[in-house]
């Protein structure tokens, strides 16, 4: 660790009133008033001069506003309004939108690492005929699409509908992937004709994701702190690569794995300094 980063996580640590069970950008209750931009990477960055996705729109609602985590890039933003029109009119359905980022990015204390920089959505595969109340949207009721221990699609639940939300979300330029359960990202492959497959290799296997998708859009144009990943493998991601998820006779998978110890990243220098602020 450098110099000035060991100081400024030492001036971070006593600055910043760390409570048990939150992180220091918990605290940030309002955006910062810098210019806009994602700063570092998906899992360690922050957000500066976020915009508030309002908690409803066409096509659209947000849940569990009470945890501050509707935060968002401008574009993000115009993104998830733009993806709720198109779905609505297509489909008929309502998008649960779920985490994005919080007021000026970095860790939330529970759920996933990523969400740091504004340019992660969190969208639920429970799609609404009808709006939810405001009480169903402070304690939404998720649904599954998946039957987790079998490593089976559930059928009864899966839709055709779920099959064009995704694929709409990931042929739009802005996005660089979308996270799905394997066993959706199976189904996506088995529906998808021959001739038009090269959204599916943005659709990225992941555990969880099988009431919600996570979609991951790209660095903004001009915002050169902000860390892109590298673009996924060539081709539909289907074969080979998609069979390595299922999980072997030998595989217990209703068993947790043992989780490794994180190492704690050093937040990039222009997010200490928001931090500090
Ligand atoms: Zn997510």
């Amino acid at each position: 660790m450098k110099k000035w980063q060991e100081l400024s996580l030492g001036l971070l640590l006593a600055i910043v009133p760390v409570t048990v069970n939150s992180t220091p950008w918990e605290a940030k209750q309002i955006p910062s008033s810098h210019p806009t931009e994602s700063i570092g990477s998906y899992a360690n960055g922050c957000l500066a001069g976020a915009k508030a996705l309002p908690l409803e729109g066409e096509g659209y609602q947000v849940i569990r506003s009470q945890r501050e985590r509707y935060y968002a890039h401008p574009d993000t933003v115009s993104f998830i309004q733009h993806l709720a029109q198109q779905t609505y009119q297509d489909l008929g359905s309502i998008l649960l939108i779920g985490d994005l980022s919080l007021p000026q990015g970095g860790r939330f204390s529970s759920g996933h690492s990523s969400h740091q920089t504004g340019l992660d959505i969190d969208v639920w595969l429970r799609l609404a005929k009808e709006p939810l109340s405001a009480q169903e949207l402070a304690k939404p009721k998720a649904m599954s699409v998946v039957h987790v221990k079998e490593f089976e699609l559930n059928r009864k639940r899966w839709s055709e509908e779920h099959f064009q939300l995704v694929k709409l979300a990931a042929q739009n330029e802005q996005v660089a992937r979308i996270f799905v359960h394997p066993v959706i990202k199976n189904q996506l492959c088995e529906s998808e004709q021959v001739d038009s497959r090269e959204w599916l290799r943005k659709v990225r296997p992941w555990w969880g994701h099988h009431s919600h998708i996570h979609v991951r859009l790209n660095c903004p144009i001009g915002d050169s702190s902000c860390q892109a990943q590298a673009e996924p493998p060539k081709g539909d991601g289907c074969g080979h690569e998609l069979a390595s998820w299922w999980p072997k006779p030998e595989d217990k998978i209703d068993v947790a794995q043992p989780v490794k110890k994180k190492k704690v990243k050093v937040p990039p220098s222009q997010c200490l300094a928001m931090l500090n602020e």
